[in-house]
């Protein structure tokens, strides 16, 4: 791990993209190589969702889903090697992956006043990764545009959805690789209503890892980062 910390100045790495596209593990990679902190924000939502699910609010309902946002401490870790997700000082990374939230999560994500609170937080995170050392990786669907426009690099990371497929597939353990592509194809739909999941932010380096093993893709964009740092 190379600290990098550019003419005593923090960097933002933005990277945004679609469900699968390997945001997660390379955003994860970047930042550890790096010396950076790293901000998943879709555990954010995630987690938001897994508490309203929990505490039987209407998910139909976008005014409660605005009322209840408001209620549950959400806590992010940071360090890359082991990022956290609590609510309400419960650990729920696990809880988070389960397909109840996957299902829901984007008409949670689509509530202003949901986005409204949780972009102030992830904000926040940042605000505190550049204050206190080299910077962050943030990963989600809008960190170029909205979140933190001034990142120095921002990165659009794709890939072919029949890869992505394969790919969520194999993670979850999935056996239907047609299903597990429907639902990508629905969630990109759902999320295109809210942010642009399959359109690249102005300025953004786009890097399609169709063809790319994680290594590639991390080493890419640790070598953009460094050039526009
Ligand atoms: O990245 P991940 O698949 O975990 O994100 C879960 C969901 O959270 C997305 O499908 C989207 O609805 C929402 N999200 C968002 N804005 C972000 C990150 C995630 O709306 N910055």
């Amino acid at each position: 791990m190379s600290q990098f910390r550019p003419s005593g100045q923090g960097i933002v790495v933005a990277i945004d993209g679609p469900s699968g596209s390997g945001k997660s593990s390379t955003s994860r990679g970047v930042a550890a190589d790096l010396g950076l902190r790293y901000l998943d924000t879709g555990a954010q939502y995630r987690a938001l969702t897994w508490w309203m699910l929990e505490h039987g609010v209407d998910l139909d309902d976008p005014e409660a889903i605005a009322a209840a946002s408001l209620w549950p401490r959400l806590d992010s870790g940071t360090d890359p090697e082991a990022p956290t997700m609590t609510v309400d000082g419960r650990r729920v990374e696990r809880e988070i992956r389960g397909e109840a939230v996957t299902d829901a999560v984007s008409r949670v994500a689509g509530v202003p006043t949901v986005r409204t609170r949780l972009i102030e937080s992830q904000r926040e995170y940042i605000r505190a990764a550049l204050a206190e050392g080299p910077g962050i990786v943030a990963e989600g669907r809008d960190i170029a545009e909205v979140v933190w426009p001034d990142a120095q690099t921002k990165i659009y990371l794709t890939a072919d959805q029949a890869v992505r497929a394969a790919r969520r597939g194999a993670e979850n353990g999935a056996q239907d690789v047609i299903r597990t592509q429907a639902d990508l194809a629905r969630r990109d739909a759902e999320d295109a209503l809210t942010t642009r999941p399959l359109d690249a932010a102005a300025g953004a380096v786009v890097v399609d890892g169709t063809h790319l093993s994680l290594a590639d893709v991390i080493g890419r964009i640790v070598a953009i980062a460094k050039a526009s740092a």
